[in-house]
C-alpha cells in the first residue's frame, strides 16, 4: 500500500525529487496518459530537474503534435534497463498496466484518478472525482512553480483534459475543469488547433475499419445493452492502426434505449480487451473490477483471454445482477 499524499504534499515531494527521474503510463497510452506524463516531462525539465519519459508502447499519430513527444523512449520490452531515483507513474496505478514488469526506481509515485485504483507505489496521489490526471497534474503543478507552466507543459495538459472529458461533455467535468482549461488558454492553447490535431486527421482506414466494426452491431437485455466487435482480421482488411477504434465505442452508446455501450476487441487469437460505457445506471468500473480490470463509474475495461461467447455470456450475466441493483435501489429511494 502507498503513502496517500494530499496535492500540498505531492508538491513538495516532487520539488525535492533528486537525481534521475523517469516518468511512465500506461499501455496503450490514450490522451490522458500521453498529455499527463509529457506535460510532466516538460514541466520537469522546466524546473531543471534530469527526467526521461518511457512507454511500454508507442504512440498514436494523432498525439504527434505535442512538444516532447520525439522525446519519448518506447522501450517494447517488458523491462527498463537504466536505473532511475524516482519514477513517477500517471493516469495509472496497476503494475500491469504499465506494460513493465518492472522499472528500476529507488522511490516512485502514482498520481491517478481511478476509482478502483490501488497504487502499490511509496508514495500516490489519486483523486476519483476530478476529470483527468491531467486536471489533477495542472492543480500540482501551480503548486510547485506557476512560472514553470509554459506552453509546452499547458498544450499536452490541455489535450489530456479534452480526450477524458469527451471534449468537456462528460459527467466528470466540473467547473474548476473549465476554470483550469480557461487557465490553460491563457498560457497560449488554441482549442480548435486542439481538436484538429485530435479529430481531424483520420485516415480512410479508419473508415473502412468502422464499417466493419460496426456490422457487428448487436444488443443484449432488452436492448439496453448493444455491444460491437473488432477482430484482428479486419485491421489486416483495412490496414487500420487498432489505435483508429478510438472513439468507436460513442456508436453503441449513442443509441437510445442504451444504458451501456461495451467493445470487443480481439488483441491476439483468445485474448481480448473489453471497454465499458455507461450512461449513469450502472457503475462499470465495478463490473469491470470483478473480471480483474477498473475504471471510472462511466468508462471502465479489462482484459481476459477465452472464446468471445463465453466472455460475452460472463459480462451480460454481470451486467443483468447490476441492471437489478440499479433499479431495486431506484425503488426503495
Ligand atoms: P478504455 O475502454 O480503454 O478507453 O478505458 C476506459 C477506462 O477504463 C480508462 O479510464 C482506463 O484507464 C480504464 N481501464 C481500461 N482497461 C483497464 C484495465 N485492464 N484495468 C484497469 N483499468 C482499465
Ligand atoms: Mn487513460
Ligand atoms: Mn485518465
Amino acid at each position: 500500500m502507498s503513502k496517500r499524499l494530499s496535492r500540498e504534499e505531492t508538491a513538495e515531494l516532487i520539488k525535492g525529487m533528486k537525481g534521475r527521474i523517469a516518468v511512465t503510463t500506461h499501455k496503450n497510452p490514450d490522451g490522458d496518459a500521453v498529455g499527463s506524463s509529457l506535460g510532466w516531462f516538460n514541466f520537469l525539465k522546466k524546473l531543471g530537474k534530469e527526467v526521461k519519459v518511457v512507454y511500454k508502447d508507442p504512440i498514436p499519430y494523432f498525439f504527434d503534435f505535442l512538444p516532447g513527444v520525439e522525446k519519448v523512449e518506447v522501450v517494447g520490452e517488458p523491462e527498463v534497463k537504466e536505473e532511475f531515483d524516482w519514477l513517477i507513474i500517471t493516469d495509472v496505478s496497476d503494475p500491469k498496466r504499465t506494460g513493465f514488469e518492472s522499472i528500476n526506481a529507488k522511490k516512485s509515485l502514482v498520481i491517478d484518478h481511478h476509482i478502483t485504483a490501488e497504487p502499490f507505489t511509496d508514495y500516490a496521489i489519486v483523486e476519483p472525482e476530478i476529470s483527468s490526471t491531467c486536471e489533477l497534474s495542472y492543480h500540482i503543478m501551480k503548486l510547485i512553480e506557476p512560472e514553470a507552466i509554459d506552453y509546452s507543459v499547458a498544450l499536452p495538459i490541455y489535450t489530456g483534459i479534452v480526450t477524458d472529458t469527451g471534449s468537456f461533455g462528460y459527467s466528470n467535468t466540473s467547473p474548476e475543469t473549465h476554470f483550469v482549461a480557461a487557465e490553460l488558454m491563457r498560457k497560449g492553447v488554441d482549442p480548435y488547433f486542439v481538436i484538429k490535431n485530435l479529430f481531424e486527421r483520420n485516415r480512410i482506414n479508419r473508415f473502412k475499419l468502422l464499417e466493419l466494426v460496426l456490422k457487428t452491431l448487436s444488443f443484449a437485455l432488452n436492448n439496453r445493452v448493444a455491444h460491437i466487435t473488432l477482430y484482428q482480421k479486419f485491421l489486416k482488411e483495412t490496414g487500420a492502426y487498432p489505435e483508429e477504434a478510438e472513439g468507436f465505442i460513442s456508436y453503441p452508446r449513442s443509441i437510445a434505449g442504451v444504458e451501456v455501450a461495451v467493445f470487443f476487441k480481439e488483441i491476439e487469437e483468445g485474448s481480448w480487451k473489453v471497454s465499458l460505457r455507461s450512461k449513469g445506471k450502472v457503475d462499470v468500473a465495478q463490473v469491470a473490477k470483478k473480471f480483474g480490470g477498473g475504471g471510472h463509474k462511466m468508462a471502465a475495461g479489462y482484459e481476459v483471454k477465452g472464446e468471445l461467447k463465453e466472455i460475452q455470456e460472463a459480462l451480460f450475466k454481470e451486467l443483468a445482477l447490476s441492471f437489478e441493483e440499479a433499479e431495486f435501489k431506484e425503488l426503495s429511494s
